[in-house]
């Protein structure tokens, strides 16, 4: 079997510098790496080969120096490299990089293509759906499992979705993103790295592929970066001190009561007053909100995303419409009417009993099509990023994923705020195609208001008849209440400073008490504490909870970046140098176990 792995050469995150004078990324000296999830990706595909013979190739577009990691990965055990370098690639966006990627695969045959599910410094995670698109093969992402049948040149597979897995099955040739659990991480030796000096890099320029100059680099590229601006939140960093612990922890309720804990919870920025005034915008306009239903429900997301459009819609004098896909999903209209829809459009089918990315996408692509909104934005859920990018490749559209805000400019553009690096950074993102397309992350925008007495036009779409290329074998739900991280006021932290799985039950007491939903470190995720849907960070989920505690959480800079929308941050650590207490608000040096149970009471006592 013959396996291509797409990787992206990124820099260390944790080693990145804003300058905020320059408003730029200061980029020398500064490490370069395999992006993480690519590095997962191309493991699993070294001993997927191993197993079952073939070869594995590792492609990347990317600079002179991407060779280096090329280097790496041939040194890791694929067997020969491709180097994707030309200047008119330079300033490609997520779906330039695609065609370069996919005219480059079409050159020889193959089986399998394996991506990381997103590439750590971006974080957009639609290279991938984008590549398999252009090639027509169909995709399964976020894979943490992947099993080969040769013979029947087929691969089973378990993917993360937002509250477990579900276990699909797919025929050859077929596109993969690789999830954090695919394979064990892996260092190659140093007669590894011998070794792979004998194995070839081959370079491909853009003249040797079928593709025309407009449609590389920044020519080819439907969005543009309209700027960059820090998000850097200023921490107290307090560390509490006290003659006893009793002291100590008091000082720490007094202070969060303060904040409007088990109140009115004050606002740690400044509220966001959505800009007034109507905007003159040129072509379409109609906004439309992809909903998702998620066990016969309505998504909360879906309803933050109806009244973003609705302040949007209002500027630009437009109409908002709600467009909802499933079998039995014409019964969540009058709903999303009540939440500010003027229309829905629904495609409910039997045939649709569950999301599929391919149908959802034709549904959609051919909607927007024959209907040509202004705006189309989906939620930055499983469901949203495994199909925002197949659609928008279908459609050569530009695509922001994992937005924090929208906003328009004076020209009625969609602005579509998107963090990068680790959150450190955000970027101001505009397209040059209709309609503007963008996926948001869910929690972080405020929900419209329902008001029964709105009703909407409803439509039925017609329901392709089109064979599903991936089945669905089995879903498990592991990871219930991970989804609820997206909304949750109060979040508790758990780190490895726990000792053991078993130790969790000491800590919810305190969750209830603090009516706090759980997440974890990914070393806690590593560990199997508790399910991987729990992670925050770099390669985990962000959260923006009114108060985050960290419990024994050393504070590394991958965990910490996924909180620093958090409004209050505690921090208990037995270790007073631990980074985390730099990174809080408020600090309590001390065992957990001793700390725990005393805040608990003192805060049941001020709840009471
Ligand atoms: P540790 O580093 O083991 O820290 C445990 C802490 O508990 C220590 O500070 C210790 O002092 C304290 N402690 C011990 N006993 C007690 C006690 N009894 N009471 C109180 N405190 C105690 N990490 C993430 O979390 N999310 C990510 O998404 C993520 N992505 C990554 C991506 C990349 C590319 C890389 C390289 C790393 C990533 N990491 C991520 C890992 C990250 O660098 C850290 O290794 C991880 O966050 C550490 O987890 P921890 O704080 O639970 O464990």
């Amino acid at each position: 079997m013959r396996i291509v792995v797409c990787i992206k050469q990124v820099p260390v995150v944790s080693a990145m510098q804003f300058d905020a004078t320059s408003k730029t990324l200061k980029r020398e000296g500064v490490p370069t790496e395999v992006s993480s999830f690519d590095v997962r990706a191309l493991i699993k595909a070294v001993d997927l080969v191993r197993a079952h013979g073939g070869e594995v190739v590792v492609l990347t577009m990317g600079p002179p120096q991407a060779r280096e990691a090329l280097a790496e990965c041939l040194a890791l055990g694929a067997d020969r490299a491709v180097h994707l370098c030309d200047r008119a690639f330079a300033g490609s966006d997520t779906l330039a990089t695609a065609r370069v990627l996919a005219a480059a695969i079409r050159r020889e045959p193959f089986d399998l293509i394996l991506c990381g599910r997103h590439s750590v410094d971006a974080e957009t995670g639609q290279v991938g759906p984008e590549v398999a698109e252009l090639l027509d093969v169909a995709q399964i992402t976020g894979a943490h499992t992947i099993e080969v049948n040769v013979a029947t040149r087929r691969i089973t597979s378990e993917r993360e979705t937002d509250n477990g897995f579900e276990t699909v099955e797919v025929g050859w040739p077929a596109l993969v993103t690789a999830a954090e659990d695919l394979a064990p991480e892996r260092f190659p030796s140093k007669t590894d790295r011998e070794q792979a000096k004998q194995k070839p890099i081959v370079t491909v320029t853009a003249a040797e592929l079928p593709l025309a100059t407009e449609q590389l680099g920044t020519s080819g590229s439907p969005t543009w970066v309209a700027g960059l601006e820090t998000i850097e939140t200023k921490r107290r960093g307090q560390v509490l001190t006290g003659d006893t612990l009793e002291q100590v922890v008091d000082q720490l309720v007094s202070a969060l009561l303060k904040h409007g804990l088990f109140g009115e919870w004050q606002a740690t920025a400044a509220p966001r007053t959505p800009a007034a005034g109507t905007v003159p915008r040129a072509g379409a306009k109609d906004i439309w909100v992809l909903g998702e239903v998620l066990h016969e429900r309505v998504r909360p997301v879906t309803y933050e995303l109806l009244g973003k459009a609705a302040e949007l819609a209002q500027r630009m004098d437009a109409s908002v419409t709600a467009f909802i896909i499933g079998a039995g999903a014409e019964r969540h209209a009058t709903e999303c009417a009540h939440y500010g829809a003027q229309h829905v459009l629904v495609a409910d089918h039997a045939r649709l009993p569950h999301y599929d990315t391919e149908l959802w996408a034709a549904i959609v692509a051919d909607a927007i099509r024959t209907r040509q909104p202004g705006v189309v934005l989906l939620p930055a859920t499983v469901m949203g990023r495994d199909l925002a990018p197949r659609v928008a490749a279908r459609l050569g559209l530009g695509l922001t994923g994992d937005c924090i805000d929208l906003d328009l400019d004076g020209e009625g553009r969609l602005l579509q705020y998107k963090p990068a690096f680790g959150g450190s950074v955000v970027a101001p993102i505009l397209s040059k195609t209709r309609p503007e397309m963008a996926t948001v992350r869910p929690g972080l925008l405020d929900a419209a208001t329902p008001d029964t007495s709105r009703r909407a036009v409803v439509e039925r779409l017609p329901v392709p008849n089109q064979v599903a290329r991936v089945n669905v074998v089995a879903q498990r739900r592991t990871a219930e209440s991970a989804a609820a991280l997206d909304h949750a006021p109060v979040v508790i932290g758990v780190g490895m400073g726990l000792g053991s799985a078993a130790n969790l039950a000491a800590l919810e007491p305190l969750a209830k008490v603090l009516n706090a939903a759980m997440c974890s470190t990914r070393d806690v995720s590593d560990a199997s504490w508790l399910p991987r849907q729990y992670q925050v960070g770099l390669t985990g989920r962000a959260i923006a909870p009114q108060l985050y505690v960290a419990i024994g959480i050393r504070g590394a800079m991958e965990h910490m970046v996924g909180v620093r929308r958090a409004g209050v941050i505690v921090a208990i650590n037995k270790n007073a140098k631990a980074p985390v207490f730099k990174a809080a608000d408020y600090g309590i040096v001390g065992d957990y176990a001793e700390v725990v149970p005393l805040l608990t009471d003192r805060l049941q006592r001020a709840r009471n």
